[in-house]
């Protein structure tokens, strides 16, 4: 693993070729999701049993779905993550998006993963293999917002490289990795990665609770007066 590379802007890219050796070989991911589980063998005759009271049905109904992914997210928004922003690059496109739901997989050997829903980067991940993960400073909640598409912003972010993959130039950690494993989870796929380059700098991480962003003291606040 190395030092992070020289800072380019964006409109200054000379995007690394295949011939250049900095692309990854083209891989053949598993993106689609599996097969669905073969449907299940015929219940025994029924010797006249009910569901018990309290039993979750096995196809709830579309409002009760609702109302737990909502519940989930009330209470996953309980726990306060940091930010990322993961990027990659395809021909001369560097492509960016925000994502929280980023985790350490393995030390020996080092693996990371991001879950992502339907989104840009999970069509063009299977063309790049790689991603780069940044995690965020407390003062970068505007790339936060914009790489989320929250907002209609003017920023224009910098990358630094490493090996043709770009990374978000002040964060506070950068990772590059390339995608080892992809599973289907629901509605999310997971983009396992092995990491291949790792860098950090100390600071004041920003962080995500309660569908908000804010810095270490901000979050303590709300955390201490909700009703803020
Ligand atoms: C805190 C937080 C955490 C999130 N965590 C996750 C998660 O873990 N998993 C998940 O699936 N979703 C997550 N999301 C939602 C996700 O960030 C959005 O759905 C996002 O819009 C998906 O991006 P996309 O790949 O579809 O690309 P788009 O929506 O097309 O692009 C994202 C935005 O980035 C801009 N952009 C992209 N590349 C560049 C570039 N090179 N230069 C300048 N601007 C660029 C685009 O203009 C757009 O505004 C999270 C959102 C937030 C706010």
């Amino acid at each position: 693993m190395t030092e992070r590379e020289g800072v380019a802007r964006l409109t200054r890219v000379a995007p690394p070729t295949a011939s250049s050796g900095l692309m990854p070989p083209p891989r053949r991911l598993r993106t689609s999701p599996p097969a669905p589980p073969r449907t299940p063998p015929a219940a025994p005759p029924s010797a006249g049993l009910t569901t018990p009271a309290g039993v979750a049905k096995l196809t709830p109904k579309p409002a009760a779905v609702e109302e737990s992914a909502r519940a989930l997210r009330q209470v996953m928004g309980r726990f306060a993550t940091g930010v990322t922003v993961v990027t990659t690059i395809h021909r001369d496109t560097i492509h960016g998006m925000t994502a929280n739901a980023f985790l350490s997989v393995s030390l020996r050997p080092p693996l990371v993963l991001v879950s992502l829903g339907r989104c840009r980067m999970s069509e063009m991940l299977p063309r790049t293999g790689r991603y780069g993960v940044s995690v965020l400073a407390h003062d970068q909640e505007q790339f936060a917002a914009h790489f989320a598409a929250q907002r209609v912003s003017s920023v224009e972010p910098e990358f630094v490289w490493h090996e043709g993959l770009p990374l978000l130039d002040g964060a506070l950690a950068h990772i590059a990795c390339r995608v080892v494993d992809v599973h289907a989870a629901g509605d999310h796929v997971l983009w396992i990665g092995a990491v291949e380059h790792v860098h950090h700098q100390d600071g004041e991480p920003l962080l995500f609770y309660t569908g908000r962003f804010g810095t270490l003291g901000e979050v303590r606040d709300r955390a201490q007066h909700p009703e803020r």
